[in-house]
């Protein structure tokens, strides 16, 4: 070997501060994968003292766990004359675990012939760490979120289920009994019984429009007849507490459109059972107008409008309101039972119909939630029964 000029040696020296500047290790080996040279960087992470204790040395000296898979790599590398890039985990002196992003290259003599290899590994330990922690919590949430939804699932038959039997004998009996006192307590029993039962079923179509497993459906429909249906079902509620509850329907409507009634049935049904609870005294109106219609498309959309006189909804809550389990304030949950889940799935199933939801209210004065639906409009006012 010549001893090296002025000018080499300071090419060498210029390179040796470039490997130190480099992040992560530099290192070159032979093709027996003995050291011939490296980095600061790397003397550090093999635990050395200066950068001539590692030659000579190889990788089951420095780190015989992990020395087999590195070796094989790097005879690849002589092998193909490739450049590669992986992932090597390195289990250094200390006994830490370290993790690399590593590019391997051949070492070439003057003539071109691959005698080693020369690597540079980027320390990205870290990042490594923090992305197993994000693995392993997603895990976790993965892990609870089934857990949550299986138990949801069993609730229908382990509480919804008996609960339906204890409602159904509570009834039986009170209808049954004749003792006054008795037939009060009975009828306790039983609307206590009601009162968990439509728990349940709130939580379980949520649970069911949470996981998209009620399918949208587009099929032919009378409208009246599902907006009546609804109405039909709420009044006797709304009669209950002797409020005024009437019915607005455009003559322009058509009579058959296309679309999922079932999702138009339970966004009425939740926005008229809210109108009627959070109401005491008035009226609840529901309109029903035919907003534009486009002939040449075959579409419509169609205005929904759910007014009443009750007691409003405060500014700061109307943007929550459709979060799940969000209710009014706390000091109406004593009065107005509810999940909190109703307008959520309204909000949902609006959104599912490619429709739009907005609400005006006054406190004390009352809300109104008007709701715009496109509907496509069938060839023939033909329906198929399915039932
Ligand atoms: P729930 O009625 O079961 O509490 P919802 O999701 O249907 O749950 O409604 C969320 C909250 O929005 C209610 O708790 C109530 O505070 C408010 N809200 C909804 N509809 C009305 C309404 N028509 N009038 C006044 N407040 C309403």
């Amino acid at each position: 070997m010549h001893a090296l000029d002025e000018r080499e040696q300071s090419i060498a020296k210029n390179l040796a501060q470039v490997m130190d500047c480099t992040p992560g290790s530099m290192y070159w080996k032979d093709n027996e994968g003995r050291y011939l040279g490296c980095n600061q960087f790397m003397v550090k992470t093999a635990g050395l003292n200066s950068l001539d204790d590692i030659i000579g040395k190889t990788d089951f000296d420095l780190w015989p766990d992990n020395a087999e898979k590195i070796q094989a790599n790097d005879q690849y590398v002589m092998e193909s004359g490739q450049t590669i890039f992986l992932e090597e985990t390195v289990k250094i002196q200390s006994g830490e675990t370290m993790y690399f992003t590593t590019a391997k290259s051949p070492l070439k003599d003057t003539y071109g012939n691959n005698i080693g290899v020369i690597g540079n590994s980027l320390d990205i330990t870290k990042l490594k760490e923090t992305e197993n922690a994000l693995k392993a919590a997603k895990e976790k949430a993965e892990a609870s979120n089934k857990a949550k939804s299986e138990f949801i699932h069993n609730m229908e038959h382990d509480i919804r289920t008996p609960f339906n039997g204890v409602w159904g004998f509570a009834n039986i009996l009170a209808e049954r009994e004749e003792d006054p006192e008795k037939k009060e307590f009975l009828t306790g029993i039983s609307n206590c019984a009601k009162e968990l039962l439509d728990y349940c079923d709130s939580i379980l179509e949520f649970s069911k429009v949470e996981h998209g497993s009620i399918p949208v459906m587009e099929k032919s429909f009378k409208l009246f007849d599902v907006v009546d249906s609804a109405i039909k079902i709420e009044s006797v509620a709304a009669a209950h507490k002797k409020l005024d509850f009437s019915l607005d329907y455009d003559e322009n409507l058509p009579n058959v459109i296309q679309g999922d009634p079932y999702r138009i049935k339970r966004i009425l049904l939740n926005l008229l059972s809210n109108a009627i609870k959070f109401t005491n005294e008035g009226a609840i109106k529901t309109s029903v107008i035919l907003e534009n219609t486009h002939t040449n498309s075959r579409s419509c959309i169609i205005k929904f409008i759910i007014e009443d006189t009750g007691i409003g909804i405060p500014k700061d809550k109307r943007n929550i309101i459709y979060e799940r389990f969000t209710r009014g304030t706390p000091s109406n949950q004593g009065i107005y039972k509810g999940q909190g889940l109703g307008l959520r799935i309204v909000k949902q199933f609006v959104t599912e119909l490619d429709g739009d939801i907005h609400l005006t209210s006054q406190t004390n004065k009352g809300s109104a939630f008007t709701i715009l639906l496109p509907f496509r409009l069938p060839l023939t006012d033909d329906i198929i029964d399915e039932s």
